[in-house]
């Protein structure tokens, strides 16, 4: 694998180029993560808890690490002192727990919600009610320490490219919705994090700001 042609490839495809290219570096070994970050790249993102944290000291001080993964309350201490954007949180509950850790370590920690858009039981993420309750639950305003940044969903897998599309116009329109809004001032809507290496140009058109790509940078994974 050349690392480094594979990211220019990509990066000349891209129609938006403001739009920020995620390095999903899940469960590759560090010496491939160093070449990405010769090649420029500064943002890295992981799906565990365990990988993040024998990862992140062995990273110089500028990368900016990326959960991308499910996660576990549970599990929020271990990275709150470091990471950079949770993007997969998906209930309140974990929400709270990232507002605790992050007041815990005197940090405010970047999240985007997660979106059930799939047409696939086993995708994760809020649905519209869940939305709905969290943002009208009196402690939501409360939480002090989380900056919500944007939306974040991963489409179904398909080859009907048609219905990936619509799956991404609903997240986009959902993010708009939520930006007119009036939330509390620690909802901050800057970022749709949709697109992964199979469909991260049709993500573009429909106006993410983040793609999220593993194995077209680093190869397959086993
Ligand atoms: C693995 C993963 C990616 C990257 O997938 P590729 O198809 O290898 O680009 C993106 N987002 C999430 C949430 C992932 O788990």
């Amino acid at each position: 694998m050349d690392i480094k042609a594979n990211l220019e490839a990509i990066k000349k495809t891209f129609i938006n180029q403001h739009c920020r290219l995620i390095a999903v570096s899940k469960t590759k070994p560090l010496s491939d993560l160093k070449e990405a970050y010769a090649a420029g790249i500064r943002d890295f993102g992981e799906n565990k808890v365990q990988e993040l944290q024998a990862k992140h000291p062995e990273m110089p001080d500028d990368v900016r690490w990326h959960m991308i993964g499910h996660l576990q309350s549970n599990k929020v201490k271990h990275i709150a002192p470091f990471i950079h954007l949770i993007h997969g949180v998906d209930s309140f509950k974990l929400l709270r727990e990232i507002n605790k850790q992050g007041k815990k370590n005197g940090r405010t920690i970047s999240v985007l919600l997660q979106i059930h858009i799939a047409h696939e039981e086993s995708k994760f993420g809020f649905d519209r009610n869940e939305l709905e309750e969290m943002f009208a639950s009196p402690d939501f305003p409360l939480l002090g320490n989380v900056r919500i940044q944007g939306l974040m969903g991963m489409a179904t897998f398909t080859y009907d490219t048609e219905q990936v599309r619509r799956e991404f116009k609903t997240l986009k329109n959902l993010f708009e919705e939520i930006k007119n809004r009036k939330l509390p001032g620690f909802v901050q809507m800057e970022h749709i994090s949709m697109g992964m290496s199979g469909d991260y140009l049709i993500a573009q058109e429909e106006g993410s700001t983040m793609v999220r790509i593993g194995s077209a940078i680093f190869g397959g994974r086993s």
